[in-house]
């Protein structure tokens, strides 16, 4: 299913959140009438393929804050613009105080699949000090009401906001799956220029995450989330040009972020298999499919079992007999058993402890044969 998205850069923001800049996000510098979003629509089905089914997506500022009328011409719009059954439904990105019972009730007349609401944090504290216009409060609410109401919601969330610890982060990642979320994205912050985070960045008062920050939270978030059954559909910010990128003057940022976010999940996955069985080697059944996932990004995941001292072998099947889904259930109840586990937050010390502990969960798989 392919996603056309019709950007409205800060439409019915409120304020302006201590990171954001829809500007240099959406590429437009202003809010496009609905002609110029009926001619996006028309540019993309030229791309479709036929029988593609597809979404129309709204994304940047916050849908549901614009006014009833205007909400509805955006929507009207784009149903007026595609024959019955052509079009799968619609997404909408918007801020969790903007969801109300009759925001709801509007959202229930059309084909609405999926509102993405940007959650960012469940610390009050961070919320504050990222001048959001929402309270955690506002996003349990909000929740409540899309459920009821059988409208499936994605939450966004980010890392290395201002007040922010790996365990918010972490509690964050737990709370979307508590109450629901069908999907997630993961954003570190980065600080773009000319943003109140960028301010307070010139000022002393702020430090980003580094890249190896970044990753120790996410992969733990993508475990949480994942290992619970919602979909991290994407992880970090989508710069495209050089010019954009150069606009990010401090932060985690990196092209392929959520590819190591995923090769550190492989490492710790066949870091758990190898400390099970307390084993330095393992050979392991695996699909073709299975090892690109396991040998990671650039051999990221190779170079990290070799300063862990643990070495694995590969041997190509044609059906998969390791189960990754099992290993990352394993995994998320290591990172948390409803609460975030101490132990994994400190991930040097816990990788030298796991080697060497002898009460290393046994969960058995048979399939997997080690030997020290
Ligand atoms: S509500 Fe969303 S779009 Fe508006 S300023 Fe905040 S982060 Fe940006």
């Amino acid at each position: 299913m392919k996603i056309l998205p019709l950007f409205l850069p800060f439409a019915g923001c409120t304020r302006r959140c201590i990171f954001c800049d829809e500007h240099l996000l959406t590429g437009q510098q202003r809010i496009p009438e609905i002609p110029d979003l009926i001619r996006t629509l028309e540019e993309y089905r030229i791309h479709l393929k036929p029988l593609e089914s597809y979404q129309v997506a709204f994304y940047g500022g916050s849908f549901l804050s614009l006014s009833d009328v205007s909400a509805r011409m955006y929507i009207e719009s784009v149903l007026n613009a595609f024959s019955e059954n052509e079009l799968e439904g619609i997404r909408l990105s918007t801020t969790p105080e903007s969801i109300t019972k009759s925001s709801v009730n509007m959202l229930s007349q059309f084909p609405v699949s999926l509102v993405e609401i940007g959650v960012q944090s469940f610390d009050d504290h961070v919320l504050k000090l990222a001048r959001r216009p929402h309270s955690v409060h506002d996003v349990y609410k909000a929740a409540d009401l899309l459920k009821s109401a059988g409208i499936a919601f994605g939450i966004h969330l980010m890392t290395g906001l201002p007040g922010s610890t790996i365990k918010t982060e972490l509690f964050s990642a737990t709370e979307a799956v508590r109450i629901g979320a069908a999907l997630c994205r993961l954003n570190p912050t980065l600080v773009l220029e000319e943003t109140g985070l960028h301010k307070l960045l010139r000022n002393g008062l702020y430090k980003a995450q580094t890249l190896d920050e970044a990753i120790e939270s996410l992969w733990r978030m993508y475990v949480l989330l994942e290992g619970n059954g919602v979909k991290v559909i994407r992880i970090g910010l989508c710069l495209n040009s050089k010019r954009d990128r150069e606009r990010v003057v401090s932060g985690p940022y990196h092209p392929a972020i959520g590819d190591l976010v995923l090769s550190r999940v492989a490492f710790e996955m066949l870091f758990l298999l190898c400390s099970e069985g307390k084993k330095r080697y393992i050979s392991l059944p695996v699909t073709q499919q299975q090892k690109s996932f396991f040998t990671g990004h650039r051999r990221m995941v190779e170079r990290l079992l070799e300063r862990s001292g643990i070495r694995v072998e590969y041997k190509i099947v044609n059906d998969a007999v390791l189960d990754t889904s099992q290993l990352l259930e394993d995994l998320c109840f290591c990172v948390s058993g409803g609460e975030v586990n101490e132990a994994f937050l400190d991930p040097p010390e816990r990788v030298q402890e796991l080697c060497a502990s002898d009460e290393a969960q046994h969960i058995g798989r048979d399939n997997v044969s080690c030997r020290t």
